[in-house]
């Protein structure tokens, strides 16, 4: 199947799922995950409509960003504070902070380009000591800190699962996910308004459990090779 056709299939059950949990599938936004893909092939997606384009290295969005313009990407994978002036003036959301120190740089590098960093927190739902991501008791506290950050806007949380077979297995870690994004709206000053959940395995279960981002590599590059 082309990538266009595998683009179609994913939008398909990502809308399904949507409907099944009474959601309305524009809510969900899908990331085409294109870490390990070929610059041609992620172009192909840009071409068929898939403007948000994912990468979990900064090496390989750096060489990307400029050879496929006028898409929006997203840093999903472990960012280090020494790689944050690369991405800064590239990336329309990081996915993942997970700690103090990078927060600080973010905010001190968005603010030298007068802007602000769009963000999410990494929460470390499932307590997996193998992931990155805060734990879930300290969550509360760090957003309290980084929302004082003027370079920075907290727009929500992300959450990756357990690997499993069968992704019923892992509903509660989203449902749980939910749970704390639902209890710290009650912040002040955060508008917490995007849930990124949901990879090939297990996107429509999380899009059930209410994931408003999912981040789909496999289902339209087909397997990477590494
Ligand atoms: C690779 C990756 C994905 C996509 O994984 P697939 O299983 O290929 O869909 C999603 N999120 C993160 C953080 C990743 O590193």
């Amino acid at each position: 199947m082309s990538i266009a056709d595998n683009l179609m299939a994913v939008q398909k059950e990502v809308a399904g799922a949507a409907l099944k949990a009474g959601r309305d599938p524009g809510s969900v936004q899908i990331i085409a995950v294109t870490k390990n893909v070929a610059v041609e092939r992620a172009r192909e997606a840009a071409a068929a409509g898939f403007l948000h384009l994912g990468e979990n290295r900064v090496q390989e969005l750096q060489h990307k960003a400029p050879l496929i313009p006028g898409v929006r990407w997203h840093l999903i994978g472990h960012l280090q504070s020494n790689k944050v002036k690369y991405m800064i003036d590239k990336v329309h959301l990081v996915h993942s902070l997970d700690r103090w120190s990078l927060a600080v740089e973010l905010d001190r590098r968005a603010r030298e380009q007068d802007r602000v960093m769009p963000v999410l927190v990494q929460v470390n739902v499932a307590g997996e000591e193998t992931k990155f991501g805060l734990q879930v008791s300290e969550v509360w506290d760090f957003i309290m800190d980084v929302a004082d950050l003027k370079g920075i806007q907290i727009q929500g949380l992300m959450t990756i699962a357990p690997l499993v077979e069968n992704p019923e297995e892992i509903r509660p870690v989203f449902r749980e996910a939910k749970r704390i994004f639902d209890r710290l709206q009650e912040i002040p000053r955060v508008k917490m308004e995007q849930l990124s959940m949901g990879m090939t395995n297990d996107y429509s279960v999380a899009i059930e459990e209410g994931a408003t981002m999912v981040r789909i590599g496999t289902a339209i590059f087909g397997r990477r090779e590494y």
